[in-house]
């Protein structure tokens, strides 16, 4: 074993070697790889091998696509067959609410490039003759789904990194991580210490105890899993004679279950609402190459269901059961990237998914560390999307959760009650009897709409408008007709002071700071001229500013707020989290509501549009912004927790003359869609460019220069190639939800959405009679999805729905930017659930265009 290494991974497991692997491949051929046992000793071993592409979030299915796309390549490289058997599979639908999923599913998989199908129940059974159709009202087909062999990917993997270099060590467990003053990791094994500039913490299963040697408790947790393997089935035999092909893979959100065919007989997994977290605190050692005692019962239920759907299953002699842990995060997708709070610490773990995910995740992660960039968009695996408040105890609850709803719908108006409360105001009792429905806003209670007084505050769950569509109009019409107050604790603060703030923000920032008394909104790009931040800051004082922000994103900023400190000491950053809470009052009664409530003039002369100011607010010392995201009149005032009752309740006190209400984010939000502000993570985000979010006002490339500087130059030079825009859509009644592919009637084809690839995967017919073999007809589908005689996918929504003042439905979304400046009717199309609705270019905010409603 060499003593010293670039980069140390540790875990031999699927993605222990894939970042291996991709590390490698990126020039960094000096890598180690140090496993405890074997490779594949944790939970890579004894999974069910499957893969797919579908994924809830774009972007990771993006990278879940790279990883497929991967294993021909891998082969050829290492000379180690991953046993693929692309067969392709058919998800069910059982009820009119899954099938609107699959809709949604279908139509977002039309910009990402995916090839998927919606087809009949008896389609489906064509292709996987076990089935009874009646259960089902309809399908999706996806071409790119598969099961390969664990071990022998995994081997691949690390075959083809030797081959590239790499190190691979075994036997040879890390029992310690300490860090040198000069940054260097010792890397401390039981065969000896290895320096090296990067630790990865690949650790699978015992990822916690790796994070535990650097102080770190990562939110994830192990939950055992069982699948069942039968004994050979005639009916698969008879199938593959007459076909000449495999059974295809089904996913059965009703039952729980995921089947295929394993040899000559079926492989059934399910993911049961009993289920059961393994070592819920520690991991033992000792713990190796074996499985964990089935439990048949825990399962029953869903088998029960699952053999009504498949009773050609019901009936097969079951030869093993496999019951096994592996590791899930709260929300079921990978935590990867650098920690931070630490340097060159980076993680790779909690992937519930190895073999779809494990390419995408080794690539973007070598990325990372080579280019200081993942070259994606992930923020969906980003580690620093937990907060503090993701203790052992919340990841227990969530992740059990995630489990027991694999197969469940999730609703875009829906949230999840695990693990909550965590995080609350001092209002929160008091937003409660107020009826407040309650979200979570990156663990924190916020309040999202008022039910009505003697109605259940509760979220019916849809996907079309639902119980608050009423109660969030009425909300809106009384801001923008008197007065509303809202609670905005969950917005990210932070002070940045010293000697250098000022010259360290304009750095960061794209926007020149502003003088003492003044705000900027302002974003934030990385060295590739992409958007990474948006910002809100105010000169505070000398060398002193506020700074505001997306709330989810706090360790995100954080971790890039640190890498570019300056070495001397000048600054000083200062999260405050939920130690500083805000409220905002809008609408056009706001500023005779603040003047009553303070002991200074407010005028728009003596407090203008853009400033900010210490003053008292009903009695407590606060911080007061003239501005508020719903592009109305308005304050954002801050102040400590102990004086946010008082505050609210000087609020309201005074508010009563002007017919004030309650307003929560729901409302907050629908206002924002009429003026065409953006969100952040939604509208911005990694993958954009300043100019193609729309953000040229603040963007001073004049100024000094700023991260990101010359990569934003290029990009206006050579024209942005998308752009941000807004719609009006004529819908029905449902809104967009994001991710809906917009229609043009173009005959130019943009190039902004990824043609479909079916990676030559087998079609079928309803017959089962294959209808595409090979690659060689991509060609001639390779626009099949995207085009429909006169109309073609441009571009992709990314946040929307009812713009209750304005009465009209409105979507934000990407289009090329050649189609950006057009207004006309005719020329848009946005699906929603399946439907193609006429939507039309908004240019000029449709509530107060000239924004004298903000300026007062
Ligand atoms: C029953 C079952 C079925 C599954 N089916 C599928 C499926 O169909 N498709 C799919 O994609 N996924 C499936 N999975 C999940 C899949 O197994 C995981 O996503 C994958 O194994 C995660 O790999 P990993 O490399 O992150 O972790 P692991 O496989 O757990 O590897 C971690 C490695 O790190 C080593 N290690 C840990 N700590 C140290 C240390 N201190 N020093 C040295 N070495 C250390 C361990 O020995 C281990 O080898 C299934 C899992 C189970 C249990």
């Amino acid at each position: 074993m060499k003593s010293h290494a670039k980069a140390v991974v540790i875990g031999g497991g699927v993605v222990g070697c894939s970042v291996l692997y991709h590390l490698a491949r990126a020039g960094w051929t000096d890598v180690m790889l140090i496993e405890r046992s074997e490779l594949t000793s944790g939970s890579s071993w004894h999974a069910a091998g499957g893969f797919h592409t579908l994924n809830g979030d774009p972007n990771v299915a993006k990278l879940q696509a790279y990883t497929v796309q991967l294993y021909k390549e891998l082969e050829e490289l290492s000379g180690q067959s991953c046993s693929l058997h692309l067969t392709g599979g058919v998800m069910l639908a059982d009820s009119p609410e899954r099938m609107d999923f699959l809709r949604l599913a279908h139509a977002k998989g039309r910009y990402l490039g995916m090839d998927t199908e919606l087809i009949t129940p008896s389609e489906a059974k064509a292709m996987f003759p076990l089935m009874d159709e009646s259960h089902f009202v309809g399908a999706m087909w996806d071409p790119v789904e598969g099961h390969l062999d664990p071990s022998c990917t995994t081997h691949a993997y690390a075959k083809a990194a030797r081959k590239l270099g790499a190190e691979i060590v075994l036997r040879n467990r890390v029992v310690d991580l300490t860090q040198e003053p000069d940054g260097t990791w010792n890397v401390v094994t039981e065969q000896g210490t290895v320096k090296a500039e990067h630790v990865v913490n690949c650790g699978g299963l015992w990822a916690r105890e790796v994070g535990r040697m650097v102080g770190v408790e990562l939110p994830l947790l192990a939950m055992e899993h069982m699948y069942l393997l039968t004994e050979p089935m005639p009916e698969v035999e008879a199938f593959n004679k007459e076909t000449g092909r495999e059974m295809v893979g089904v996913l059965d959100f009703k039952g729980e279950i995921y089947t295929r065919q394993e040899r000559n007989g079926v492989l059934l997994g399910t993911y049961e609402k009993a289920c059961k977290p393994w070592s819920p605190v520690n991991t033992p050692w000792d713990f190796g190459h074996e499985l964990l005692i089935p439990d048949l019962d825990r399962i029953a239920p869903s088998l029960e269901v699952g053999f009504r759907h498949f009773p050609g299953i019901a009936n097969a002699g079951i030869k093993q059961v496999i019951n096994g842990p592996f590791t899930f995060a709260p929300d079921g997708n990978p935590l990867v990237g650098p920690v931070q709070g630490l340097t060159n610490f980076w993680c790779a773990c909690a992937v519930m998914a190895g073999f779809s995910q494990g390419g995408g995740v080794g690539l973007a992660l070598s990325n990372w560390m080579v280019n200081g960039d993942p070259g994606f968009d992930v923020w969906g695996m980003d580690v620093a999307r937990f907060g503090e408040w993701a203790s052992l105890r919340y990841t227990n609850a969530k992740v059990r959760e995630n489990y027991s709803r694999r197969f469940s719908i999730r609703f875009p108006n829906e949230e999840l009650p695990a693990a909550r409360p965590a995080q609350t105001t001092p209002l929160y009792d008091t937003m409660v009897a107020s009826n407040a429905v309650m979200g979570d806003s990156w663990g924190l209670e916020t309040p999202l709409w008022f039910a009505p007084k003697g109605t259940e505050p509760k979220d019916i769950v849809s996907f079309h408008r639902s119980n608050d569509f009423g109660p969030i109009g009425e909300e809106v019409r009384a801001v923008r007709e008197r007065v509303g107050v809202t609670e905005i604790a969950n917005f990210a603060k932070y002070e940045v002071s010293g000697p250098g703030a000022e010259a360290f923000l304009n750095r960061l920032m794209t926007n020149r700071m502003p003088k003492v008394g003044r705000i900027v909104l302002t974003p934030m790009l990385n060295e590739f001229g992409k958007l990474i931040g948006d910002f809100t800051i105010a000169h505070a004082g000398d060398d002193r500013f506020m700074v505001w922000s997306s709330s989810a994103a706090q360790k995100y900023h954080m971790r890039w707020f640190e890498k570019h400190l300056p070495g001397d000491g000048s600054v000083r950053i200062h999260r405050f989290d939920q130690t500083l809470v805000g409220l905002s009052i809008a609408g056009p009664k706001a500023q005779a509501l603040l003047q009553k409530l303070v002991d200074v003039d407010v005028s728009s002369k003596a407090f203008r549009f853009m400033d900010f100011r210490e003053m008292a607010v009903g009695g407590a010392p606060a911080m007061v912004n003239r501005i508020t995201y719903t592009g109305d009149l308005g304050y954002e005032i801050w102040m400590q927790p102990a004086y946010q009752r008082l505050v609210y309740k000087a609020i309201k006190e005074a508010g009563a003359e002007f017919g004030i209400v309650d307003f929560g984010m729901r409302a907050l939000l629908s206002m924002r869609l009429e003026k065409n502000f953006p969100t952040w993570f939604r509208e911005l985000r990694p993958i954009y460019g300043p100019f193609e979010g729309g953000m040229e006002r603040f963007v001073r490339l004049e100024k000094n220069d700023f991260i990101g500087r010359d990569a934003a130059a290029k990009e206006l030079e050579a024209g942005p190639k998308l752009k941000r825009v807004s719609f009006v859509v004529d819908a029905l009644d449902a809104d967009v939800m994001g991710d809906e592919p917009i229609w043009a009637k173009v005959s130019t084809d943009y190039g902004t959405v990824e043609k479909p690839h079916g990676y030559g995967a087998p079609r079928f017919d309803a017959k089962g009679k294959e209808v595409r073999v090979s690659a060689a007809d991509e060609g001639a589908s390779s626009v099949r999805g995207i085009v429909d005689g006169d109309w073609r996918v441009v571009g992709w929504v990314t946040s929307g729905g009812y713009a209750h003042y304005v009465g009209q439905s409105m979507a934000q979304g990407y289009v090329p930017a050649a189609l950006a400046g057009n207004e006309s009717d005719g020329l848009f199309e946005i699906e929603i659930l399946g439907k193609r609705r006429p939507a039309r270019i908004k240019i000029e905010p449709l509530f107060d265009p000239g924004g004298e409603r903000m300026r007062g």
